[in-house]
């Protein structure tokens, strides 16, 4: 579970998260709809403790993310701009990731399948198109089999069966008892992807509701 209170985080003169309090439960996705702009990058940053929030805070399974324990295998994420040795291998990427967090390396020929990457785990990661490359970086997050996902615009660049294909791994993944949060700015992508939607514009909370009960209000 994660649960996020009364977040708030200023750039200069500029508020991109407003007081945002709302909660993430397992066992279903929900996505974290909002449009460009809205505060959803720089949420999941904070969830991450990669940006410090002016106030409030947020909690995973009831501890900030810096006090968890392996964190790796707490918490999967994919961000914007998660940073990849271009020059690599695909498989050799996620090995030198599984490596690093103490991670069996047989966990990399499972991710690479679950992704549906397992055709070009030799080829370099320069050559990958952004649907690929998304796909590699969901693999990474999936790599410590971690029972929390943050996936930001995880369905950005991909083709019409790229998507397909991540929209069923979200949903099982969640359908296991994982906690998933997807975040997206186009609403039609989550009422296909979610179950539960948390809505924000300006940094503020909009709406915290089921996607059917979202979709008959608006
Ligand atoms: P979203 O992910 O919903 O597109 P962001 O969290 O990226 O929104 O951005 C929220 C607001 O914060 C925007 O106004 C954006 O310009 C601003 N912002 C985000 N990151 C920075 C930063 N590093 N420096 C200054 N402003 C930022
Ligand atoms: P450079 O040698 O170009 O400066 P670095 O080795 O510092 O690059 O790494 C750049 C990025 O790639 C960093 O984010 C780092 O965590 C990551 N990285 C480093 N070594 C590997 C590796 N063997 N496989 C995958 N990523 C790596």
């Amino acid at each position: 579970m994660i649960e996020v209170r009364n977040l708030t985080k200023r750039y200069g003169g500029t508020v991109a998260v407003d007081r945002l309090s709302f909660t993430v439960r397992p066992g279903q996705v929900t996505g974290f709809l909002g449009p460009n702009g809205a505060g959803k990058s720089t949420t999941m940053r904070m969830m991450l403790g990669l940006d410090r929030p002016a106030e409030g805070r947020v909690l995973i399974d009831g501890r900030p993310y810096e006090r968890l324990t392996e964190p790796l295998r707490r918490v999967g994420a994919l961000l914007e701009a998660t940073a990849v040795h271009r020059g690599r291998r695909a498989q050799d990427h996620l090995r030198w990731l599984a490596r690093s967090n103490r991670i069996p390396e047989t966990r990399v020929r499972e991710v690479l399948a679950m992704v549906g990457l397992e055709g070009v785990a030799r080829k370099r990661v320069r050559g990958f198109s952004l649907g690929m490359s998304q796909r590699l970086g969901i693999a990474a997050a999936l790599l410590g089999d971690p029972p929390i996902l943050l996936f930001d615009e995880p369905l950005n660049g991909l083709d019409p069966e790229g998507i397909v294909w991540i929209r069923n791994l979200l949903k099982a993944l969640a359908a296991e008892g994982r906690t998933v949060l997807v975040s997206s700015h186009l609403m039609g992508e989550m009422a296909l992807t979610a179950e539960h939607l948390v809505v924000i514009g300006r940094g503020r909370l909009l709406a915290d509701t089921t996607v059917a009960e979202f979709v008959t209000a608006h």
